[in-house]
């Protein structure tokens, strides 16, 4: 099937796929997460280093003001609105759940500055929740293989749950990002050195010739 032999292809290229994002803990990583959209993860990591080493929790966290947390983050873009939900999401954790992140991701869904793909990434993440997260790279990759026919992440991830339950986990979701991020880029797929040809709706599309 397909399928597996995709998921084979990525589980050689990264045995191991360790998070790019450095963290310490669960509050730790749901703000890490936050702070990434339309960032990397590289730069996220330059600016949390310090901040979490002064702010490890959401209890240290909500003793800053939205001006100093601005200045903090200001090279991740969108700190603003950055800023402001990740204070919303501390005083929300602090006063409901004790500091503490909640594990269903119905639930983590509904906090400041957390959508679909923040809660179904940290739940997996953190609680092994049979969640995918679809980012861009997610989006991209399982489209252009064909291995779902998706005009939203959403669609993506019904799809892909539906049909490939075996692989609705957080390993499965990394390696889909590293292999978007290095391997199937957006601008420039690196094709001539994919095993995928035979089987990718992109490459056969591209390559009518072959
Ligand atoms: S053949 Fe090209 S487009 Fe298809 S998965 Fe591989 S790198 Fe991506």
């Amino acid at each position: 099937m397909d399928i597996d032999k995709v998921m084979q292809y990525l589980e050689e290229l990264y045995p191991d796929p360790d998070p790019e994002l450095k963290y310490e803990n669960d509050f730790q990583c749901l703000v890490a997460v936050i702070l990434s959209a339309q960032c990397t993860d590289k730069r996220v990591n330059m600016v949390t280093e310090s901040l979490f080493k002064e702010y490890p929790d959401s209890f240290a966290m909500a003793q800053l003001t939205q001006e100093k947390l601005e200045k903090k983050i200001f090279s991740l873009g969108f700190y603003h609105n950055k800023a402001k939900n990740v204070l919303a999401l501390t005083k929300v954790l602090n006063e409901e759940y004790s500091g503490k992140v909640p594990r269903d991701p119905e639930i983590l869904e509904t906090l400041p500055g957390v959508g679909r793909k923040t809660a179904n990434v940290v739940s997996s993440a953190l609680f092994g929740a049979n969640r995918l997260g679809v980012d861009t790279h997610v989006f991209r990759v399982t489209n252009r293989l064909g291995l779902v026919d998706a005009k939203t992440p959403l669609e993506v991830e019904k799809q892909w749950t539906s049909m490939y339950p075996k692989y609705v986990n957080h390993d499965s979701h990394f390696r889909l990002v590293l292999f978007g991020r290095y391997h199937c880029k957006a601008q420039k797929p690196n094709c001539a050195e994919c095993r995928l040809c035979d089987i990718c709706k992109y490459y056969k599309e591209n390559h009518k010739s072959l």
